[in-house]
């Protein structure tokens, strides 16, 4: 049955709060458009700044409110000048993707007219692909969350530390299930249905476990096209033949590295969307950081943040039974790429004229126009 969906608002630290407030401008004014009830906001405070305040990188019981809503948008999360003792960032949203083991960490990767096309070869115009990083453990798994990188020596001067490479059979399984069903729904919307597998399979037995997994779940989907590379092999195709690659499923921290070179072919960070995936819950945010080098000056690219908006939807029509916002989120999906066709988007991400309030203002003029 529809209802009104409930989203968890973490705007965060840096530009997290201006490109918080862009994406919720754009999916209300896309939701009126196509006639839709607008989902409500929970608002909450983490980060750096609210750790700063009151010692809590998250507000009291801000962690299960963010549980029971339909989905979590968040901004940006870290200030590097606010730390923990041990030197490490603020960082309440690793702990998020734990808790709600959110596996599937989703990177769309798309070349818009006369956004910056850092390959010369014509085909890099209709570059249009998804990194699917496994975003709960991999070489992330020590990371903050589960401190039990091995440490020799005395602890404080150690003579060698480890970081450990965990892939567990679980995780993969439905990492690898959600990756078919990805491809198969890219499939029906016309697109080529090519899931590429990138490890490191020759060289460690985590990651030839992670390859096993994917032959295993691949028999249950004939229907998908597969193949496989090895991540430093994708790197270089990455850069070489990109729109030979439609979706392409990996460990952590491989996906941590590839998507921002992904992100950077098609312009930058500002256009990185991300969407976080759990059985039960998912987090919504653009893939950058809190660029404090430019927080506070409305210089931001907005476009990552309303991006990540437009899948939020996509993942609230199917969660809540509201066909409506699947057609909002394509609503905001066209009128970005009309808005680049027809030279409108300019960020200054890209040497433009534009900061994050025009941007939003002409995302904003557009959806309007083509409505
Ligand atoms: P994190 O580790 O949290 O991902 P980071 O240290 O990798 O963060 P970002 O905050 O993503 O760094 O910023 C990296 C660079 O990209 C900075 O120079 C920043 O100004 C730029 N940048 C990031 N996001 C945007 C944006 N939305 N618009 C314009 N520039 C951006």
């Amino acid at each position: 049955m529809a209802r009104i969906p409930k989203v968890a608002v973490i705007r965060g630290d840096g530009i997290g709060g201006d490109v918080t407030d862009a994406a919720l401008t754009i999916t209300a004014a896309a939701l009126d458009a196509v006639g839709a009830t607008g989902f409500t906001c929970d608002n909450i405070e983490a980060g750096a700044a609210c750790f700063q305040r009151t010692g809590k990188d998250i507000e009291p019981g801000g962690e299960e409110r963010a549980g029971s809503a339909d989905a979590i948008f968040l901004g940006a999360i870290g200030l590097p000048s606010i730390r923990h003792p041990d030197g490490t960032e603020i960082s309440p949203h690793l702990r998020l993707r734990d808790r709600f083991q959110l596996y599937a960490g989703v990177r769309p990767v798309r070349a818009y007219p006369n956004a910056p096309q850092r390959l010369a070869d014509p085909r890099a115009a209709d570059l249009d692909l998804v990194i699917i990083r496994e975003s709960t453990e991999g070489l992330f798994y020590s990371a903050a969350v589960h401190d039990r990188s091995p440490v020799e020596g005395d602890p404080a001067a150690p003579s060698a530390v480890s970081d450990i490479m965990r892939i567990s059979a679980d995780t993969t399984r439905k990492l690898h299930e959600f990756a078919f069903r990805l491809a198969a729904r890219r499939g029906r919307r016309g697109k080529r249905a090519r899931l590429t597998c990138v490890d490191k399979a020759n060289v460690f037995k985590s990651q030839a476990f992670f390859r096993s997994i994917f032959d295993e779940v691949s028999t249950f989907h004939p229907d998908i096209e597969t193949g496989y590379n090895y991540v430093d092999a994708m790197a270089l195709d990455m850069v070489r033949q990109p729109w030979e690659f439609d979706v392409m499923v990996m460990e952590n921290m491989f996906g941590d590295i590839l998507s921002d070179l992904a992100g950077g072919l098609v312009g930058g960070m500002g256009m990185a969307a991300c969407g976080e995936i759990g059985d039960d819950n998912a987090l919504f945010q653009p893939a950058h950081g809190s660029a404090p080098d430019i927080a506070g000056r409305d210089m931001a690219n907005p476009l990552a943040a309303i991006l990540s908006g437009a899948m939020m939807l996509d993942y609230l029509a199917a969660r809540c039974g509201l066909p409506a916002y699947e057609a909002a989120a394509a609503r905001i999906e066209d009128a970005i790429t009309a808005g680049f066709a027809a030279n409108e988007l300019r960020p200054m991400e890209f040497g433009g004229d534009m900061g994050t309030i025009a941007m939003t203002d002409a995302v904003l003029a557009r959806l309007h126009r083509t409505e």
